[in-house]
């Protein structure tokens, strides 16, 4: 029989004298293998069949409420970001076929970048295809060969890469640990080029970063200070505008990264900044430049929901509100959690072990609960997580629902 791509991977012996690349992965076939052999469902192969709104969708046939999206301002659904796009996509086509640089800058990409500059009140605005490929852009722009790039252990993997892409020396500290990134500033040589990368909100346990204490130490070392507000933009700070916001430094940061995949609800990364010389990144940044630009009708429902998050002062409040039950309830439950108090909308339950964890997992999916399974390397300290992020448009009574499903799944699984 022949391997088709729809039968799970098994490790198999190959044949012939040359080196197969891809025995690098033996250990996790074998490890994914194992999970699946034991009957349980792939926790990363869920398809939605069909999505009924921010909140709830068709899984496995069967009505599912959403705990396990970036959907944190429900703005998927909203009725002006649909019609921005529908028109968007009528009037100028599905795709821009080109550059940024090129033939690929529509009115669309100049009001989406309005729309950003205006959101945070930051003098440039510059649009990237995903929040990847903005962190890898501007870091390894920014940051080249001699230069040296202090960030957060737990940083997201697209930072990383952006280092690693400009060949900045890389110096990581304890995370959000405040005396860790002192010492390593302080070692750093004399008149050499430093930037320090920071995140908002840490997906993966939702904790926030100390940012007032770290950037006021970054700068005093003559660091540039860039911070990833992926996970707090539209939610945290008086505006939504993030972590910055709440901790009063936006005019202390350099750069401001984000995402439209998460609160803004499509996709789409960018970067704002009040730099003087920044408009010269878009004819020098490579992950800009060399590929091609958000089609029109993203960049249409990124501006309509932007300028819409900037009066969402009602939804965010509910918000904390779901996220002070949740983790509260779940708390109450005797689950372990990522953090003691509510940071963020994430809410991260600390599991056993990735065999217990996945285990829960599908015993809340057929509970009809959605959340994320997380597992290293994407977690810190080797975690398996199930990873819970609230919506605004999660209702009170939904958040009782789902403290049921933990409920009754957790004691089915012995884990509480
Ligand atoms: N930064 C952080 C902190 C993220 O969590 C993510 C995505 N999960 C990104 C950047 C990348 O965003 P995008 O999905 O737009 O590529």
């Amino acid at each position: 029989m022949s391997e088709g791509i729809s039968q799970p991977d098994q490790p198999v012996e190959r044949e012939g004298d040359g080196q197969d690349l891809f025995s690098k992965f033996d250990p996790l076939i074998q490890q994914r293998h194992d999970l699946l052999s034991a009957g349980l469902t792939d926790p990363f192969s869920l398809v939605m069949e069909k999505v009924l709104s921010p909140t709830r969708a068709i899984c496995n046939g069967r009505d599912t409420i959403l705990l396990g999206t970036y959907n944190y301002m429900g703005m998927t659904f909203d009725p002006d970001v649909i019609e921005a796009g529908k028109d968007a996509l009528d009037n100028f086509g599905s795709g821009t076929t080109g550059s940024r640089v090129l033939n690929g800058t529509y009115q669309g990409h100049k009001e989406c970048e309005d729309a950003l500059r205006e959101f945070y009140g930051m003098d440039h605005a510059m649009v990237f295809s995903t929040g990847y490929q903005a962190n890898l852009g501007i870091i390894s722009t920014i940051a080249g060969k001699g230069d040296y790039v202090v960030l957060d252990i737990d940083s997201h993997a697209s930072i990383y890469d952006g280092c690693a892409m400009g060949n900045a020396e890389i110096v990581p500290f304890k995370h959000n640990d405040i005396e860790a990134m002192e010492k390593r500033l302080k070692r750093i040589p004399e008149g050499a080029g430093k930037l320090v990368v920071l995140e908002g909100v840490y997906s993966m346990l939702g904790d926030v970063a100390p940012l007032a204490e770290m950037v006021r130490i970054a700068k005093s070392h003559g660091a540039m200070v860039l911070v990833d507000e992926a996970h707090s933009m539209g939610f945290i700070g008086e505006n939504g505008r993030g972590v910055c916001e709440a901790a009063g430094i936006m005019d202390q940061c350099d750069f401001i990264i984000g995402t439209f995949s998460k609160s803004v609800g499509t996709v789409g990364g960018f970067c704002v900044s009040n730099h003087p010389k920044f408009e010269i990144m878009r004819l020098v940044c490579r992950p800009y430049v060399f590929t091609a630009s958000l089609p029109p009708s993203v960049v249409a429902t990124a501006a309509t929901s932007i300028r819409k998050l900037m009066h969402g002062g009602n939804k965010r409040a509910h918000l904390w509100e779901n996220s002070k039950r949740l983790h509260g309830g779940l708390k109450d439950l005797g689950f372990k959690l990522g953090t003691e108090e509510p940071q963020s909308a994430i809410v991260a339950v600390i599991m056993p072990d990735l065999e217990q964890g996945a285990a829960m997992w599908e015993a809340l999916l057929h509970e009809g609960l959605y959340v994320n399974l997380a597992r290293p390397p994407a977690t810190p300290a080797n975690m398996t997580l199930l990873r819970c992020s609230l919506c605004a448009e999660h209702s009170e009574e939904e958040v009782g629902t789902i403290l049921g499903m933990f409920e009754r799944a957790g004691k089915a699984v012995g884990i509480i």
